[in-house]
């Protein structure tokens, strides 16, 4: 009926128009961007995940500026913009969504030793990383920053860790002393995370690569080098005289050829303190460096909340005579809560660990059997102490420890 009703001409006109427009592809379809996790406008009192998705095409995310992968976690509070770019072939899609992370529950001090792994060497090597988690933000210190694993064949693992955790700026690192169990993991930690103040005690051992790297790579990247010659407050926080460092003992220092011992000896130690919470750091101080810290620092080191026990938990750094018997250290710090970071295997030792074990006052963790432990500590000075593994099990001498 209706070509019927067409003219010739009509009809020729109408057929050249179907067969010249032949139906071409559809107009390309914009993307629908879903977030979820955060919303725009959003207030989170907690850590967001954030998850991205779109029906069609692809997207790409960027979180102030900087790269963002979909399911990755904000801790670290402050203000953000999300921002979703998507694009299916030419037609695109765009949600921008400014949100706030705050904390506003209690500040808390956290206190984490990093469970290095198997290492033979050394003990087992320590990393142990102070945050102290307000409502302004986090801030952290680092103390030492071992390898990881078997044969220290990870040296990039703590630094590793410090970037899941969050960890953007350090206000400052403290190398105990100049073993290689402390420091192997240095280098990638300073190459990382901006450093504000990096804080040895001043051993030479200028034939020792390792650590040669260690010191000039601290000097490039951090803003400031300290060797401590009395105690110094060490830039961290938000509270006044929360962590000191105590100078090292001297005696060993300059000396090229000093054995591990007295390497060891001239270990910084870490006083920290929050309320009526306090705990010592160590190193890995022996018998010297413990009637020292005993004698001249005692208002930093007498009857504290928390020790990080000296060098892996060794018998020298428990015992008067290094090896068994009588501990003034032990009684003098009468610690609530005793540390090790140890390799489970030379370390800890069992005369040591039967000291602390014998303590009624005082519950003893390893890293050996406990896996990472964490100490959070509130305003108050009340604290509670989480580990990784086997939280009811006892710290057990290491399998190789014949002393
Ligand atoms: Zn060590």
């Amino acid at each position: 009926m209706l070509l019927r009703s067409l003219s010739a001409a009509a009809l020729a006109t109408l057929l050249a128009a179907c067969s010249s427009s032949p139906a071409g592809p559809p107009e390309p379809v914009a993307p629908v961007i879903t977030v979820s996790g955060v919303s725009a406008g959003g207030t989170y009192d907690a850590p967001v995940t954030v998850a991205i998705s779109v029906d069609r095409g692809a997207y790409t995310a960027t979180l102030n500026g900087a790269a963002f992968a979909a399911g990755g976690t904000i801790s670290q509070p402050g203000a953000y913009e999300l921002l979703v770019t998507a694009r299916n072939g030419t037609a695109t899609a765009e949600t921008r969504i400014p949100f706030t992370v705050r904390f506003t529950g209690a500040r808390v001090l956290i206190v984490r030793l990093f469970d290095l792994g198997d290492n033979e060497a050394g003990g087992g090597g320590d990393a142990i990383l102070i945050t102290d988690s307000t409502a302004i933000g986090m801030r952290h210190g680092l103390i030492d920053a071992g390898p990881q694993g078997m044969n220290a064949s990870n040296p990039g693992y703590v630094a590793q860790r410090l970037q899941g955790l969050g960890v953007t700026r350090l206000d400052f690192v403290q190398l105990s002393h100049a073993h290689a169990d402390h420091y192997a993991g240095l280098v990638p930690v300073l190459n990382a995370i901006p450093v504000h103040w990096f804080v040895y005690n001043g051993q030479q051992r200028a034939n020792i690569g390792g650590y040669q790297t260690v010191l000039s790579t601290a000097r490039s990247r951090a803003d400031t080098v300290v060797v401590p010659t009395v105690v110094t407050e060490l830039p961290f926080g938000y509270q006044a005289d929360v962590a000191k460092v105590v100078p090292p003992l001297p005696t060993y220092l300059a000396n090229s050829s000093a054995s591990g011992d007295q390497l060891n000896e001239g270990s910084l130690g870490t006083s920290l303190r929050r309320g009526t919470f306090s705990m010592f750091f160590a190193g890995d101080g022996e018998v010297e460096a413990n009637l020292r810290w005993r004698t001249s620092f005692a208002e930093l080191t007498s009857g504290v909340t928390a020790l990080k026990v000296g060098h892996h938990g060794a018998n020298n750094a428990v015992f008067d005579n290094g090896f068994n018997g009588s501990s003034a250290w032990l009684a003098h710090t009468a610690p609530r809560v005793a540390v090790i970071s140890a390799n489970g295997r030379s370390h800890p030792r069992i005369n040591a660990l039967n000291a602390l074990l014998g303590r009624p006052t005082t519950q003893t963790y390893c890293t050996s059997v406990h896996g990472d432990i964490a100490i959070r500590v509130l305003d108050s000075g009340q604290y509670v102490v989480t580990v990784q593994r086997n939280a009811t099990m006892d710290c057990r001498p290491g399998t190789e420890a014949t002393t």
